[in-house]
């Protein structure tokens, strides 16, 4: 199994070397030259188990060919309970329960576990440069924090983050720098992508990245799904009218929704994908037969999800015929701030939990299918805890959220993060002197 960018102008890759890239040098995302599809539905065992069964087939030429159970049992370390809401036999999918009380975690520790198997002992130290809306760089900080052989660069558009999400992005320190950026998310994206598309930087320096660009944090979160989707496929796969596992799935770069779209194409018991974006909209926008456009970036609730531009998306049309086809294969709904509250502040009655404001948009989703006749079971992807959303959270529930101890151990260390201005040069000259 090959890898090959999205834009066709790298050559066939070796699963390690992509996951070292990082990004195709053509500008383009890896992609597997084929999605492998299971011939039988595989039996239902651990999430650690699963993800070594799902990932297998793509690491057959790696040198992690061997190690990949105990690799994935390492990373996978902390269960993703699907959680029955109230209604019509909907669930919620929680993958909150990691060290940084978000999906990313999933990913992450991933990445971190194959990196480090990958890297020979006298190898230069390797940078990962990550461009984050939120939880993507504290997760990836806290799956490198204090590995031996790597340096995280963080960037995050400063005072657009939560005040928990901004302790969990400059909790770490150690071989973690983080950068409050004065700009937005797209800025922080434009600078990693400059640095790393700089030959000359990338001759100096070995720099890689760890965004949802990466291949190495897509392929992880196949796993999820996959094992979700099987335990829900040993309760209910008997049923006559029986169509997989319909996920709802709270969206920004698209990265995860990409993730259980390779799932479902692996053959996986998975029925409809639908995306709950917040007021950035251009995929709703798109998926309801319009040109796709990005956007800037608007901030809202759910910054996690403020992406003008879904890196992810040039893989999902890579993946389709044409754009009918891929309209087909999905659908995106919008939901904006007023919404979200509304939602959030309704949601122990309506459905008997406490969304973060990313879980929300995926709880209108399915509030707004039910009011169009919709009866089908759904399952809600739950992104984030919502206690990592405190300040908006608690106000509309009216009572605290407790915060899970993981999350804990992030609130009580002390903060170590810079500021640093928009700049594609300033953190050039930055990475240079680190
Ligand atoms: C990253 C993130 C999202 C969006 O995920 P994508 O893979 O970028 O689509 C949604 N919710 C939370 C809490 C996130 O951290």
């Amino acid at each position: 199994m090959k890898f090959v960018s999205t834009r066709g102008d790298t050559p066939a890759t070796a699963i390690d070397d992509a996951l070292i890239a990082g990004l195709a040098p053509d500008g383009g995302l890896y992609v597997p030259e084929r999605i492998p599809a299971f011939a039988n539905i595989p039996a239902v065992t651990t999430l650690a188990d699963t993800a070594a069964q799902v990932l297998a087939p793509y690491f057959v030429e790696s040198r992690l060919r061997d190690v990949l159970p105990a690799l994935c049992a390492r990373a996978y370390d902390f269960d993703a309970p699907l959680v029955a809401m109230r209604g019509a036999g909907d669930s919620l999918l929680e993958l909150f329960h990691g060290p940084t009380a978000a999906f990313k975690d999933y990913a992450a520790r991933f990445l971190a576990e194959a990196l480090g198997g990958l890297r020979a002992d006298d190898a230069p130290i390797t940078t990962i440069l990550v461009a984050t809306s939120g939880d993507t760089g504290a997760a990836v900080a806290g799956a490198f924090h204090r590995r031996p052989g790597f340096e995280v660069v963080i960037l995050y558009p400063d005072g657009r983050v939560s005040p928990r999400q901004a302790h969990g992005l400059e909790c770490w320190g150690d071989n973690v720098r983080t950068f409050r950026v004065a700009g937005s998310f797209d800025d922080c994206q434009r600078m990693a992508k400059a640095a790393l598309s700089d030959r000359d930087l990338r001759e100096r320096m070995a720099l890689t990245s760890a965004n949802s660009i990466s291949l190495g944090r897509l392929l992880p979160q196949v796993a999820y799904y996959a094992h979700t989707a099987l335990r829900f496929h040993a309760q209910h796969g008997e049923a006559p009218d029986f169509e997989g596992l319909n996920l709802i799935v709270p969206t920004g770069n698209l990265g995860n929704a990409a993730a259980a779209f390779v799932a479902k194409r692996m053959g996986l018991p998975i029925g409809d994908i639908v995306l709950a974006s917040n007021a950035n909209d251009v995929l709703p926008r798109y998926f309801t037969g319009g040109d796709y456009a990005p956007e800037a970036t608007k901030a809202t609730l759910a910054n996690a999800m403020d992406v003008g531009a879904p890196s992810n998306f040039e893989r999902l049309r890579y993946w389709h015929e044409d754009d009918t086809a891929l309209r087909a294969s999905l659908s995106a709904h919008a939901v904006d701030d007023a919404t979200i509250r509304a939602t959030i502040s309704t949601a122990a009655e309506r459905h008997g939990i406490v969304p973060c404001p990313h879980t929300a948009c995926g709880l209108h989703v399915l509030e707004t299918l039910r009011a169009h006749g919709d009866t089908r079971p759904w399952t809600v992807v739950a992104t984030a805890h919502p206690a990592k959303f405190d300040s908006i959270v608690e106000p509309l529930v009216g009572h605290a959220i407790e915060v899970p101890p993981a999350l804990a151990v992030c609130l009580s260390r002390p903060a170590y993060g810079e500021t640093l201005a928009a700049d594609d040069a300033l953190l050039r000259g930055r990475l240079l002197r680190l």
